[in-house]
């Protein structure tokens, strides 16, 4: 199977074609799924999966596509999910996207022609010197492009028709699953791991070539509220308890060179607050707390919870509340029980002939999810870079060795049955 990549030579029209279609997802939307549009997507890869000859493809009430490329060996094999999601982020317009493709890249900054202040070269994305005779697609302007996560659909539709049409390559059963919603936290809500009765799976929503990411954040979500008393400000002396002081007090005695967002990288964990509301009488802050270990959350909540109690205190008739909530667990907890998944891919990176790379996600992904809810599920490479932003972009060669990547997974598997 040797550079067999170049032979998805249709994925650079198959991407742009889904994304020039609009699924942008809505945090303040209550429906299931949050927009209708991305029902638009949806209904075209279960079209394209059902001209394939994937007789068993459906869109179900939810908005989840589902579909199985059968096993063509007799042998009793692990069945492989593919999963990646049809949304875009809320963060950046994904209406009228107008992907461009530059055809053998030269290393020079790319302007985008309905915004040319908007300038995409290897003085911020660095990989892109590595791309060099590559073909890169942008957006124009003024929109994201959504390779986040359409690189990842492109490479599962690509390699699942490329194995349809070779049939002399072996794998078990092969089960697709197109999400929506995943950019508003709600991508697994509603998918049926029964149903989809796979034993390990890949989501295809990650960056540079060659990496594989088998670690998340662990996340908790913290819940602070603050009640002080109020009174007359022409009365107040030796009565008035403010609240929102006490709040400000809170966010401003963190640390500032350590354990916040913007201090911190690689695998060091983080207390963030991330919505503060107030009056003199009641005030609450929201906080997300993270770390790759979950003991270092509950060390994080701990440190955070005396820091308030501390506050409160000198103020004699004040009362506050501390409420954790937990939110997503590392995968690594999950998948150094299940091997496989992990093992897999990693020979088929190196197989593929590139070099891996593995990087911890400082954020969740669904396969954390996934992984907690019986699917170890690490994550591959799509070949995202500049994500939720006008600035994203993608090399079609990247989509092409994700393809391979999936085809050589695939294949490995008939190895462990
Ligand atoms: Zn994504």
């Amino acid at each position: 199977m040797d550079n067999f990549f170049s032979s998805f030579t249709g994925i650079a029209e198959r991407f742009m074609r889904y994304v020039r279609m609009d699924t942008q997802s809505d945090p303040a939307s209550s429906t299931i799924p949050s927009t209708e549009k991305q029902l638009d997507l949806s209904r075209l890869l279960l079209q394209e999966l059902l001209e394939a000859g994937i007789h068993d493809a459906e869109l179900d009430a939810f908005g989840y596509v589902y579909a199985t490329l059968p096993s063509n060996v007799t042998l009793a094999l692990p069945s492989i999910c593919l999963c990646a999601h049809v949304d875009t982020a809320p963060d950046c317009s994904g209406s009228g996207v107008k992907p461009l493709l530059h055809r053998n890249y030269q290393m020079q900054p790319i302007s985008l022609p309905d915004d040319p202040s908007i300038v995409i070269g290897p003085d911020e994305f660095p990989d892109l010197l590595t791309k060099r005779g590559e073909d890169i697609i942008t957006a124009s302007g003024t929109t994201l492009l959504g390779a986040d996560d359409k690189a990842g659909i492109a490479a599962i539709m690509e390699a699942v028709l490329f194995l349809m049409s070779h049939p002399e390559i072996p794998h078990g059963n092969v089960r697709v699953l197109f999400t929506p919603d995943e950019e508003i936290g709600r991508g697994v809500d509603h998918v049926d791991i029964k149903k989809l009765a796979a034993d390990f799976g890949y989501t295809l929503d990650g960056g540079p070539l060659g990496s594989l990411s088998d670690e998340t954040f662990s996340a908790d979500a913290v819940q602070i509220t603050i009640e002080g008393v109020s009174a007359h400000p022409g009365y107040a002396l030796g009565r008035m308890e403010h609240a929102a002081k006490m709040a400000s007090e809170i966010v401003a005695s963190l640390p500032q060179e350590h354990l916040i967002p913007e201090k911190t990288t690689g695998r060091q964990g983080f207390v963030h607050p991330t919505k503060m509301s107030s009056t003199l009488e009641k005030a609450s802050i929201d906080f997300i707390i993270r770390d790759f270990e979950t003991a270092a959350l509950q060390r994080h909540e701990e440190y955070l919870n005396k820091l308030v109690s501390r506050i409160v205190a000198k103020y004699p008739n004040s009362r506050s509340t501390f409420h954790v909530s937990e939110q997503y667990r590392n995968m690594r907890e999950i998948l150094d029980a299940h091997p496989l998944a992990v093992q897999l891919a990693e020979r088929a990176i190196t197989e593929a002939g590139l070099t891996l790379q593995k990087d911890p996600i400082r954020g969740g992904t669904d396969g954390s999810r996934l992984s907690f809810m019986g699917l170890p599920c690490p994550n591959l490479f799509a070949g995202e870079y500049g994500i939720h932003s006008k600035k994203e972009w993608v090399s079609v060669q990247d989509m092409q060795r994700a393809a391979e990547v999936i085809v050589r997974i695939c294949e490995l598997n008939t190895h462990h049955g």
